[in-house]
Order: structure tokens, then sequence, then C-alpha cells
């Protein structure tokens, strides 16, 4: 059987420490798994996701997500496509904490499924009980945060691909409906950078699982990426204007700063334990470094090379170069020489560190 590719990004915020942790996992459907169909559609462009100058996002919630929180999540979505551009056919669903109105949205995502022929409906009801990227488990993490009080929240890119769409999924954003103290800001920042990962898959044009998880490269880069962006985007847009902002009412709102500066203090606590800064691969506490050590890298890049660098030069590149090619071409270094010059960056003071960011 073909395998699928699927991408899994989550971000979990946790109250106790005020932090937000993200990570992902790359899961292979196939064995054991659903089967999706292989359908080919003739009519769709040349780019898979169909990639035009618009907003093509769309925002699908669940019967008990209010009004405000699908809005909000449409405002910052519309915000990402303004200043990066449309990644093509875009759809986030966001479930609530109810199961019924879970599995009424379900239905929603089968229809349109089935009708579109990507999958079957068995296949496709049996998908949204899955453990790990159904609606069901969506709606069970943020029914276990309002239980329990604990705040936690997932989203993620879980493929989509072979439909020719991107597939996003989300818990209540529990920082949008105004619930257990998240703010709003930390939402958005979490909107942006499930987009960015978008944009890294609308670079890319093949079908192929394994050829498109090598062109997406390490993960160190692909959550690096997103992290780095949606931070460093974010507070451009809200001093634009081009998002909302209620930094005032948020308590737990943290600048830039001070956000790059805890991801800095948990890569350095991991310096001895951690052989390598820039993870390769998701799990274990090492992975974690993905996200952190991986937002710092490309920060840094950022800094050397220019705020568009990713979107201007090194993705339009990585399909017909490869990811290891593009790199080269991008920053001038193979992605061996940079990891050594970023732990050289490691180690300076924590002052001459910041001193990279973007002055807000
Ligand atoms: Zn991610």
């Amino acid at each position: 059987m073909k395998h699928v590719g699927m991408i899994f990004c989550l971000t979990v915020v946790l109250i106790e420490s005020q932090a937000s942790q993200s990570w992902c996992q790359h899961l292979r459907a196939g064995r054991g798994r659903p089967g999706y169909k292989q359908k080919e559609n003739p009519t769709r462009p040349a780019n898979i996701f169909g990639v035009r100058q618009e907003n093509q996002t769309e925002v699908f919630v669940a019967g008990d997500v209010s009004q405000k929180v699908e809005q909000a999540v449409r405002d910052a979505l519309a915000a990402a496509v303004d200043v990066w551009g449309s990644s093509g056919r875009f759809e986030y669903w966001v479930l609530g904490t109810d199961r019924a109105a879970a599995l009424e949205l379900a239905e929603v995502f089968c229809t349109r499924r089935v009708a579109r022929g990507d999958m079957s409906e068995g296949d496709c009801r049996r998908d949204s009980s899955d453990k790990d990227h159904g609606f069901l488990h969506y709606q069970e993490i943020g029914a276990n945060a309002l239980a329990t009080g604990r705040a936690h929240g997932s989203a993620g890119h879980n493929g989509g691909a072979e439909w020719g769409i991107h597939r996003m999924a989300s818990s209540l954003p529990l920082g949008l409906a105004g619930l257990l103290g998240i703010s709003a800001e930390n939402e958005q920042i979490t909107i942006l950078h499930e987009y960015w990962h978008s944009v890294q898959h609308s670079f890319i044009q093949t079908k192929d699982h394994r050829r498109r998880r090598q062109l997406l490269g390490p993960v160190w880069f692909v959550e690096g990426s997103a992290v780095a962006m949606a931070e460093l985007t974010a507070p451009k847009l809200w001093q634009a204007g081009k998002l909302s902002s209620e930094k005032e009412g948020s308590r737990l709102w943290e600048n830039l700063e001070k956000r790059m500066i805890k991801k800095m203090r948990f890569v350095q606590s991991k310096r001895q334990e951690c052989s390598n800064l820039l993870p390769t691969t998701y799990g274990g506490d090492c992975g974690k470094l993905a996200y952190d050590s991986g937002g710092w890298a490309i920060a840094y890049l950022l800094h050397k090379f220019g705020d568009d660098v990713l979107l201007k030069s090194f993705h339009p590149t990585v399909e017909t170069l490869g990811w290891e090619g593009a790199f080269q071409r991008a920053f001038g270094q193979s992605s061996g020489q940079f990891l050594i010059e970023f732990e050289r960056f490691i180690d300076l003071p924590l002052s001459e560190q910041v001193g990279i960011l973007p002055q807000q």
C-alpha cells in the first residue's frame, strides 16, 4: 500500500510555566491506518495546492465554538496570507469541547472529503477518532483543559497534499475564547506557526510522501522556521494594526524578547544532555530543541540574510535543488557548517544573542 505523508504539529500551552511548547511528529499513514484513496483529479492545476493570489483559507468550527473565536481565527489567517501570500487551498478545522458537536463537524468534514473524491466514507469516519489527529482527539484536549483548569491546546498541519489541500485542525483556542488566562496573542502566534507550515508545503509539488519529507528538511528547520517566522512576524502585524492585540488585558503576554529568552534558557538547559542542538528527528526531550533551538537558528539566519530569505530565496529553489542544495544557495554554507557557527552563537552572552532580534 502506498504510504501517505502526514505531518502532525502540536502546540501545547502550559499555564504553570506560562510558556508554550510545541512539537510535531511525522506520522506515516498506511499499514494499520485508514487507506486513503490515491485519486488524481485531472482538473487540478499544476500547483497541487492550487495557489492563487488571494486568501484561500477556509475555517470550519464546531457548533459549540463561538463566532468570536471563529472570526479571530479567520482574522489571524487573513493576516498570515497578507504578509506571506497564499499557500493554496487551506482548511482549518476548529474543535470545541463538546463531543456531539465534534462528531457533527466530522460529518461535515467527511461529506466534503467524499464529495471531492478524497476519501471513502468509511475511511473518513474512522479517521475522526484517530488518536493522533482525529477530530475527537482535538475535542478531548479542549474538554480536558476546561475540566482540569490546566490550559492545554493543540493544533496541527495534518497533511492533505494527497488531496491538494492543507489539512489543519485545532483544539479550542483557549486564548481566543478568553479562557484559563491564556492570551489571544499566544493563539495568534500558534495560527501563524501552523500557517507557515502550509507555506513550506506550498513550494513542494510532489505527492510522494518520502520525497516531500526530504524536501521539507530536518525537523529543526521545519519547526524552527515556523517558530521564528511566527514569533518575529506577529509583533509586526500587531504594530501595523493588521492583527488585533489586547496586550493590556493579557496578563500572560510576554513580548518577543522575553519569549525568545525563555527559549534560549531551555536550549542552554539541554546543552549538556543533548549532543545535537539542531535535532533532525522528533521525539524525546532533545527532539523538543527543534522548536526552541531551531527557532533561534532561523532567527539568526533571518538576521544575517533578511526577513524574506526563506520566502524569496530558500523555498523557491527547494524542489529543484533539494533541501541541502537550497540551504547552501540561500545561506552560502552547508547545513553542517551552519551548525558549527550556530553553536558558537549559542555560547555568546545572552545580551549579544538578543541583539539579533528585531527591535520592537
Ligand atoms: Zn509546527
